[in-house]
């Protein structure tokens, strides 16, 4: 019999081989990772300082470890260079494997912006525990780092350095940070928090160019200034890795397309995660990841399932300003109420007959968070 075959070792593929094992204990089943394959929590990266983990604590179980656990094959460091939907093959290499279905848990590339200097090639992302370790022994001993990005990565990790000590400056082209899921007053309290915290704010402005200088980097920023960084961490957005199904002729938009039983319009590859689009929505989080795991291992074990989703508010691991949003659907109709406190902010994105379809708490506000969100609508249905 051929193997259910999962491309991935992120949350999504080991959870999916979670979920398969919990219906299925008997169907070989392989994993493939381009990666060195630990079982870990993605979010942990981002405030891994204040917990005091070290790189090597975050990983929760080896490959092995799940390999034995999930009675399946872990292939790890191991790149999938190509699908052949038609014959039911991956190729690796000169390697080909067969499948009897397959699943496409990918995940998102950092994006890279365009930036000039004859460093710009030593600016750093962090989109897995491989990363992470890097970066970490890249800021030992050192003391600035300059993040491009306000969204929630870069505030997390703004706060998480910070608060270790580092000196933090943040560059982005928005006014505020978290411009895409806060209204402008909830941003401007995160803003003011962040910055007694010691985060130097660089708004309205980007980076141009990153240039080696006597001690680490000179940074040039759009509006002519200058900033002396040790490390340059880029955190500017997530672009779904859709590369490999484009080539085997499976439709992709922004992300791999499917629809709420994950299936891609190859017959048995299906695809969620982050390189996903399911129903035209690209969810990045944990939580629909969770949600469309436990859908699809039905699906995989021969009960065919469709995923829904609630609610699902995202908490921004800020503890200098705890922030929750669950930001309205896109084009959804209503307007924002906002109550700001000098501690608290509380915006509701509320339809003209007084439904709550979206909202963001901040400060002492997330504190409603449990009153509120039983009353947003699901995400889908
Ligand atoms: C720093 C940080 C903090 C975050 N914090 C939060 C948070 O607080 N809350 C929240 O909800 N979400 C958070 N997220 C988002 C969340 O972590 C992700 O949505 C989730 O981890 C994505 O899991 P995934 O399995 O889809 O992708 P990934 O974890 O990226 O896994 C993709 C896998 O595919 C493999 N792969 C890709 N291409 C190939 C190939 N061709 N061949 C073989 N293998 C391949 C990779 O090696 C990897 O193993 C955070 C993200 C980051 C980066």
């Amino acid at each position: 019999m051929e193997p259910i075959v999962i491309i991935g070792s992120g949350l999504a593929g080991y959870n999916t081989a979670k979920e398969l094992r919990k219906l299925d204990t008997a169907t070989p089943l392989t994993l493939i990772s381009a990666d060195s394959g630990p079982f870990y929590s993605k979010p942990m990266l981002s405030n891994a300082l204040a917990s005091k983990k070290e790189p090597a604590a975050i990983a929760l179980n080896t490959p092995e470890q799940m390999a034995a656990q999930l009675n399946a094959a872990v292939r790890v460091k191991t790149r999938v260079d190509a699908v052949d939907t038609g014959a039911c093959t991956l190729r690796i290499g000169n390697e080909t494997l067969r499948y009897s279905k397959l699943v496409l848990a990918l995940g998102a590339d950092q994006i890279r912006l365009p930036i000039a200097g004859d460093a710009a090639a030593d600016i750093m992302t962090v989109n897995d525990l491989d990363d992470y370790a890097g970066f970490r022994a890249a800021i030992a001993g050192k003391k600035r780092v300059t993040i491009i990005g306000a969204g929630l990565i870069g505030c997390e990790f703004a706060n998480d350095l910070a608060a270790a000590g580092f000196a933090v400056d943040v560059v982005d082209i928005a006014a505020r940070p978290l411009g895409r899921l806060l209204p402008p007053e909830g941003g401007a309290l995160l803003q003011s928090k962040l910055a007694a915290l010691g985060v130097q704010w660089h708004l309205g402005t980007s980076v141009a160019s990153v240039d080696r200088a006597e001690h680490g980097y000179s940074v040039g920023l759009a509006n002519g200034g200058t900033l002396q960084a040790d490390i340059v961490l880029s955190a500017v957005g997530l672009k779904p890795r859709t590369g490999l199904a484009a080539a085997a002729d499976i439709k992709v938009n922004r992300g791999i397309v499917v629809n709420r039983r994950l299936e891609t319009g190859a017959p048995g590859v299906y695809a969620l995660g982050d390189c996903a689009e399911i129903e035209g929505l690209v969810m990045p989080y944990v939580m629909p990841i969770m949600h469309a795991t436990r859908a699809l291992a039905q699906t995989l074990a021969g009960k065919p399932a469709a995923v829904s989703f609630p609610a699902m508010p995202v908490m921004v691991k800020t503890p200098a300003c705890p922030t929750i949003v669950s930001p309205p659907a896109a084009g959804a109709e209503g307007s924002w109420q906002i109550e700001a406190t000098a501690d608290g902010v509380k915006s509701l994105f509320v339809a003209a007959d007084g439904r709550l379809l979206g909202f963001a708490l901040n400060g002492n506000a997330t504190a409603e968070r449990a009153k509120l969100a039983p009353q947003l609508p699901p995400v889908l249905a």
